[in-house]
């Protein structure tokens, strides 16, 4: 059987959308078991250690937060405990309750320190892999500014 010839436009064709599928699943966002153990290298753990860069807002010995890299509204502000937990039910499970109330303080403030405290703003936390969580350390999203 004869097969399709190299450099055909039909190959070229085929080529790139089999590139551009590769591409697709490489950059498709991987989701986190909600059962995960601590992964001690995600980004927030490094953000924690020093090791990226973050544009912070608020700091205290039990909470950071900063902006949100890829924003989705006008205040997107991620919040953090700099604890190793990966989502709120570890949170829950083992953190004590001075960085429960520090990572509630910690949102408190922030939402001051943005303006966004008298007009109000949504709080999340996707947690596993049908909430869409992408980073396996936890975080609230505080978005605002604008009617969502
Ligand atoms: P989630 O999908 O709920 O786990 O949210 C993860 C969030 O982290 C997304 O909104 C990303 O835009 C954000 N993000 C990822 N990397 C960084 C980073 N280096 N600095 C700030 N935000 C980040």
């Amino acid at each position: 059987m004869k097969g399709v010839p190299t450099g055909s436009p039909v190959a070229i064709l085929f080529s790139l959308l089999i590139m551009l599928l590769l591409s697709c699943l490489a950059h498709a966002e991987e989701r986190v078991d909600a059962a995960a153990d601590y992964d001690t290298n995600n980004v927030f753990a490094r953000i924690l250690r020093g090791e990226l860069p973050a544009d912070i807002v608020f700091e205290s010995e039990y909470a950071l937060a900063f902006h949100d890299i890829s924003p989705k509204a006008r205040v997107h502000v991620l919040v953090i405990p700099k604890g190793p937990y990966t989502n709120i039910l570890q949170f829950n499970q083992n953190a004590s309750s001075e960085e429960k109330l520090g990572l509630l303080d910690a949102i408190s403030q922030t939402a001051r320190i943005m303006g966004v405290d008298e007009s109000g703003f949504r709080l999340v936390s996707n947690t596993g892999r049908d909430g869409g969580q992408t980073v396996p350390h936890l975080h609230f999203h505080l978005i605002g500014g604008e009617h969502l």
